[in-house]
């Protein structure tokens, strides 16, 4: 078999790594598909082992819960999908490099990101939805309602009469307008599901561990965290800490 012959010349099959980049088989390994050289390959595991060091024990328990996180109440309501974020560690140490050879090497803030499924409900989702829809919409919005307000009067004596840029001033001041609106009630809304729904990943009680740890979301937003809502998780085994004995190419 394929699969059989790809794992077996692989430096790091059987390790941490493989167990969570190649968790769905080696064709669906990104070291695999990416032709990733052999030193590098195990280079990665090195680093890896130093994230999975930082990761509590029981990390896995975010996605596969059966419940959601993000509600206030525990338990949640059931799981319906995932709420994906990267989640971010100063470590391993990763120097920055020097510009054009000048100044020193900086320790980078980021040395590990990995990505970070968490099990989410329909109603939490709609929730984090609602919020970040009106934010998103209040741009085309916007767009639309200055568009109208331009061509409704650009047939007054009023802009015939004013500099040729009147038109783009009176667009971009609507939108302006329209999309700190937009802000504003994605703010209340966050501030109305509040109640039941934690909008910051890290006010969910179960990660204090994960914040004591020194985990942090990386490029994190001030009133919800920037989140991915999908229906599947990055891999279908997808696991931080696997413990299933078999590998991919075992059968
Ligand atoms: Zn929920």
């Amino acid at each position: 078999m394929a699969i059989e012959k790809i794992s077996r010349k692989c430096t790091v099959k059987h390790t941490p790594i493989c167990k969570f980049l190649g968790s769905d088989g080696c064709e669906k390994c990104s070291l695999y598909k990416n032709n990733v050289k052999e030193y590098e390959k195990a280079k990665t595991n090195e680093i890896w082992q130093v994230t999975q060091s930082n990761l509590p024990w029981n990390a896995d328990q975010f996605h596969q819960s059966e419940t959601c996180f993000f509600c206030k109440k525990r338990p949640g309501n059931s799981k319906a999908g995932y709420a994906m974020l990267d989640m971010a560690h100063p470590d391993p140490p990763y120097e920055k490099g020097m510009i054009f050879g000048l100044g020193s090497l900086q320790r980078a803030d980021v040395g590990s990101l990995i990505p970070f499924p968490i099990a989410i409900c329909k109603e939490c989702r709609r929730h984090y939805r609602l919020a970040e829809n009106f934010k998103f919409y209040s741009a085309v919005v916007g767009f639309l309602v200055g568009l109208g307000v331009v061509l409704s009067v650009a047939k007054t004596e009023f802009i015939q009469y004013s500099p040729e840029y009147i038109p783009i001033v009176i667009l971009l001041f609507v939108m302006a307008v329209v999309y700190a609106l937009g802000g504003w009630i994605s703010r209340k809304l966050v501030k109305k599901y509040g109640d039941e729904t934690y909008f910051r990943v890290f006010d969910i009680p179960e990660m204090a561990e994960m914040a004591e740890l020194g985990w942090f979301v990386y490029r994190d937003e001030q009133e919800k965290t920037r989140l991915l809502l999908t229906k599947k998780k990055p891999r279908e085994h997808f696991c931080f800490f696997s413990d299933d004995p078999r590998q991919p190419g075992d059968e």
